[in-house]
């Protein structure tokens, strides 16, 4: 097997010499951030001072960095440099509050796109490849983010944008697209669409490589998009304040998230506690900045729930793994006293062939009592069957649900595409209990 790597002197460096390259750029983020309004005030408060870092593992006597600190400091409380030397800023939608922003500088975006290109190629993607970006541009992540990083990596990329699935499904025949970027619930919608149409994205198109990322997914939702289209698909991780796309990203073995930690040190803590956790055990993924300009952040709390993959990868990356997310400390819910993730549920429903691509948890408060109320597009050929098998199916689920949350589910079956479709990230879960805390 031949090892090909886009930087090798990073992607293989030893644990020690990649620490030393930490300590250094951790000093250095440190002096940066200090010349911001919020690490100004908060260092100078707590006399940490630039070059007190004598030893990586001393991160954890600096303070966390939250996503309230962020809109408290909205717009520029963040910035560690003149506003004329930023060239670019990406931002949350805000619908809660103030949006969350973070700003570039041309040193800032360069090592991002030099990211993303290292992370598809460690996919696979090749500058042969005709790559079609489905994904919105703007003022969200992941269309310039993997715009830059195509055009870095040399293949031809098609900024294909969001929704519109007939166009998506034209480009990709009139072109030749072999790989592409997608978010996994609508890859979903998209097959639903080449159905209708009578294709078969097996035979009537070129893809070879599909990126999944943006939003959490199970291993059984990927495991259905590979046979769906016929692909390999690879996970993609990142988050805005990061950046946006290209902070991990799964390697062609296939076995957790290569996390770049020459560009992020990267902690696992307990959200509770806020100690860090042995490797292996899941906790809140903690991030710092070590290599942007603009905006440095340091501790930032993810909320993320991952956990390292203890071990080398067979790929000879040395950059550690983190699995892939199992959800939000915020988006977990309680119902019936146990604690649920949205993703246990879908790892449940993705294993059942006769589920088709959408389901929706709604929290409702019924005679008194709070109900999860699941609702599951079944594949239109199962839809028309007989009610007995439909019920029958509709038992499996909820026993099903049931063995793995422990709360006993409301299942109600609908036929495929009944489910509103948002136009990003799904939303899959609504809160209507009375005293519900989400939403
Ligand atoms: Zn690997």
């Amino acid at each position: 097997m031949t090892l090909e790597f886009w930087q090798e002197e990073f992607e293989t460096l030893e644990k020690k010499d990649l620490q030393q390259l930490q300590l250094e750029r951790l000093n250095k983020t440190i002096e940066s951030a200090c010349r911001s309004l919020f690490y100004g005030e908060l260092y100078s408060k707590k006399k940490i001072k630039p070059g007190v870092i004598k030893d990586i593992s001393q991160i954890t006597e600096l303070p966390f960095t939250t996503k309230q600190d962020l809109r408290d400091n909205f717009p520029y409380g963040f910035l560690s440099l003149p506003k004329k030397d930023i060239i670019r800023l990406h931002s949350s939608s805000g619908t809660t509050g103030n949006p969350t922003v973070i700003f570039h500088n041309r040193h800032d975006l360069d090592s991002w796109a030099n990211l993303m290109a290292r992370s598809l190629f460690c996919a696979g993607v090749r500058d042969t490849d005709v790559f079609q970006n489905i994904c919105g541009y703007g003022l969200f992540t992941g269309g310039l983010g993997f715009q830059y990083g195509i055009e870095t990596l040399g293949a031809l990329s098609i900024p294909a944008g969001a929704g519109n699935s007939l166009r998506q499904i034209k480009l990709m025949r009139d072109y030749g697209t072999t790989a592409a970027h997608a978010i996994p619930s609508y890859l979903g919608r998209l097959y639903e669409v080449f159905e209708a149409e009578g294709l078969d994205p097996k035979k009537d198109t070129q893809l070879k490589t599909l990126v999944i990322g943006a939003e959490p997914h199970t291993d059984a939702q990927r495991k259905r998009i590979e046979e769906m289209y016929g692909v390999r698909a690879f996970n993609s991780f990142g988050l805005s304040e990061m950046n946006g796309p290209g902070v991990a990203f799964e390697c062609t073995h296939q076995n957790g998230l290569h996390i770049w930690e020459d560009s992020y040190l990267v902690e696992i803590i307990d959200p509770e506690t806020l100690q860090p956790v042995p490797d292996g055990e899941y906790g809140e993924l903690v991030m710092t900045t070590l290599d942007r300009e603009a905006m440095p952040l340091i501790r930032y709390r993810t909320r993320d729930i991952t956990r390292i993959i203890p071990g080398e990868c067979e790929c000879g990356r040395t950059h550690r793994r983190i699995d892939r997310i199992t959800g939000r400390s915020d988006d977990m819910f309680i119902i019936k006293g146990c604690n649920v993730f949205p993703m246990q549920i879908e790892g449940v429903l993705m294993k059942i062939p006769e589920v088709g691509s959408d389901y929706m948890i709604n929290l409702e408060t019924m005679n008194g009592a709070d109900e999860m109320v699941v609702e599951v597009e079944v594949k239109s050929d199962w839809f028309r069957g007989d009610i007995k098998r439909l019920d029958s199916l509709s038992k499996t689920i909820t026993r099903q649900i049931r063995d793995e949350v422990l709360a006993k589910p409301i299942v109600k079956l609908v036929e495929a595409g009944s489910i509103p479709k948002s136009e990003g990230k799904a939303i899959r879960v609504t809160d209507n209990r009375k005293n519900g805390l989400l939403n």
